[in-house]
């Protein structure tokens, strides 16, 4: 009889630690397991000692229609549970009779990983050094996690560049599998990586579960997808050539993500980044780093070969900048501030890097006076609050014509007013804390300077009384009206729960005031004429406009900035071909000899 191994049991292998298969006189390795075999590095000697490992973990079937973020309308909304098979932990509240599942609580301590991920191993960084993670409700440490020195980050990129060859030649369809794989897995964790972002983050669990987390499994699927569909082209030269461009992947891709939404952000870069054949070093911002770890150890679990998806958390001025600086690294994916984009782009220049940025944004949420006024409110409320505003497309900016402005102006505030500001791991928490307190003085400071240009303040700019938010960086959703378009707070990207509302007269100052501004990320357009809404989306500046509605990121949907707001996109099958360079193959297929020199 014989004895067939397929590739999940040589993935438990290696995962085991074993390097080695001892071969009996009957086993027979499937195609897919000699592939698993080249991948994981396993030597295959003969012998008869060999004994099939455990079967591997049922995966755990996907619910239909999951997408990118969902819409405004979700609001209130708490998530259907697929029948996953997975045991809910201890945290996981069922809701009486509703057979919805929401999750609340912190995570288990215990369970935090808090080490670097390079080459498939858990290491400390050199020297030992770390920095705390802390708990922007209470302003506690949750963990102190290992920050990446220069030699740690050395260490990364040489494990990605060894593991780039296997995977960049690794057939698509295997790749695209192992990309399925982790979608499963991080849909199957859901509900714990959720309470470890929404502890780490600040940001109410609602959103981390029903809004960030579909929006990390999701791009994984898409990317899976389009893995098969990255193709050149063949030029229509004369018949006596054969012109053909290819797409080949960049190599070894250095990632550089905020605190703001750091598993989604890592999950959109890392899925594009290896599903064009690239490796990937992710630096995981200090502020948040548990769950870019948490993926880490996904994607091994999943099967992607060790030294594939490596993860370094650090300080930016250290591990940032040497992943930036690093020779070997072929390009950098950057998210975070237009500052430091700034040093990024300084810091590539000198080994020339590719780099993409997706920057800081003031957003405007323009609202035309034959707008549904309810839906424009509701829609604007979303485009500003959703994760305390800590958001780079935040509606931040709302234009609004003079007709309905007082009217919009005191329904915003009503709703506003309404939000249940709260600690992050109670399901009822609507708006939850700012990621530590410098950023919350900073945020304060805007409200002295918005009342200091003479805008005022409609609602919020205070602390919230509630006695249990006494520790924590919070502050009430806030609104500011009386505003004009040259004040900082119109100008100024401010990165909390702090609106201002701009009146405006006719079309034509509308686009003049939502493109007078340095930045370009996304805007709102609120109408119910369908020709204006297209002609004004077409005359602003700005990389994503939403009509009708604000803040949806489909994976299908490339999402970048104009202007100060970046360059490049994540998202979208426009960001394979920031993982990709151009070859272009010219072949002599005819039969003559050109001979200039005859
Ligand atoms: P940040 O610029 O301070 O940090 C971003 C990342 O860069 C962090 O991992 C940090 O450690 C690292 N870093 C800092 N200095 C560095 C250096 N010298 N070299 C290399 N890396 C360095 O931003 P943040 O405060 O973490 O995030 C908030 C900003 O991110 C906001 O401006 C927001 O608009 C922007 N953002 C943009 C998008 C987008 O898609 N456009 C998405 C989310 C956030």
């Amino acid at each position: 009889m014989k004895h067939f191994v397929t590739a999940d049991e040589i993935r438990q292998l290696a995962a085991s630690g074993e390097r080695e298969l001892m071969l009996r006189e009957h086993t027979v390795l499937t195609d897919a397991a000699v592939d698993a075999v080249r991948l994981h590095g396993i030597r295959l000697v003969e012998g008869s000692t060999y004994s099939t490992a455990e079967p591997p973990p049922q995966v755990v079937p996907a619910p239909a229609g999951a997408g990118g973020l969902p819409a405004p309308a979700l609001a209130g909304l708490v998530r259907e549970r697929s029948s996953t098979g997975v045991t809910p932990s201890p945290q996981v509240r069922r809701a009486e009779g509703s057979g919805t599942v929401p999750v609340t609580g912190p995570p288990d301590s215990g369970r935090l990983l808090t080490r670097l991920l390079i080459g498939g191993e858990w290491v400390e960084a050199a020297g030992g050094a770390t920095v705390p993670t802390v708990d922007p409700a209470t302003n506690r440490t949750i963990a102190e996690v290992s920050a990446a020195q220069a030699e740690d980050v050395d260490k990364a990129v040489r494990a990605a560049r060894a593991a780039f060859p296997a995977w960049r030649d690794l057939d698509p369809e295997k790749r695209a599998r192992l990309m399925l794989r982790l979608a499963e897995l991080i849909e199957s964790e859901r509900d714990y990586l959720a309470q470890v972002e929404s502890h780490d983050v600040g940001k109410p669990i609602r959103e981390a579960a029903l809004v960030d987390l579909p929006a990390c499994w999701d791009p994984w699927r898409f990317f899976a997808g389009a893995v098969r569909t990255v193709a050149g082209r063949v030029l229509a030269l004369p018949r006596t050539s054969l012109d053909y461009v290819r797409r080949e992947p960049t190599g070894v891709v250095g990632m550089i993500i905020p605190w703001n939404f750091p598993l989604h952000i890592a999950c959109r870069k890392g899925s594009a980044a290896l599903a064009a054949g690239n490796t990937v070093v992710l630096k995981a911002p200090e502020l948040a780093p548990l769950t870019s770890l948490e993926l880490g150890r996904l994607a091994l679990e999943a099967g992607i070969p060790p030294g594939v998806f490596n993860v370094v958390p650090g300080l930016g001025e250290v591990a940032g900048a040497a992943l930036v600086e690093h020779p070997d690294v072929n390009k950098i994916a950057f998210t975070g501030s237009t500052t430091t984009g700034r040093a990024v782009m300084r810091g590539g220049a000198g080994t020339i890097k590719r780099v993409s940025l997706e920057l800081g944004g003031k957003s405007p949420s323009v609202v035309f006076a034959d707008a549904d006024l309810d839906r424009a409110v509701i829609g604007s409320v979303f485009g500003i609050y959703l994760a305390q505003g800590e958001v780079c497309s935040a509606g931040s900016r709302v234009l609004v014509e003079r007709p309905v402005h007082d009217e919009f102006v005191a329904r915003f505030a009503e709703r506003a007013r309404r939000i249940r500001v709260g600690l992050p791991h109670r399901w009822e928490t609507q708006l939850g804390a700012l990621i530590n307190r410098r950023q919350c003085e900073r945020v304060y400071e805007y409200v002295d300077i918005g009342t200091s240009e003479g805008a005022t303040v409609v609602t919020g700019g205070s602390r919230p009384e509630d006695p249990a938010l006494a520790e924590g960086n919070f502050i009430q959703p806030t609104v500011f009206a009386g505003v004009r378009n040259d004040m900082r707070i119109a100008q100024e990207e401010i990165f909390g729960p702090i609106v201002v509302i701009i009146p405006f007269d006719g079309e034509e100052e509308a686009i003049r005031l939502a493109n007078d501004v340095r930045y370009g990320l996304a805007a709102g357009i609120w109408t119910a004429d369908g020709a204006r809404a297209h002609r004004v989306a077409h005359a602003l500046d700005a990389g994503s406009i939403w009509v009708n509605h604000y803040g949806v990121y489909p994976s299908e949907a490339p999402f970048g900035g104009y202007k100060e707001s970046g360059t490049g996109h994540d998202l979208g099958l426009e960001s394979l071909d920031e993982y990709t360079e151009v070859k272009n193959v010219h072949v002599n297929i005819g039969t003559e000899t050109f001979d200039w020199y005859a």
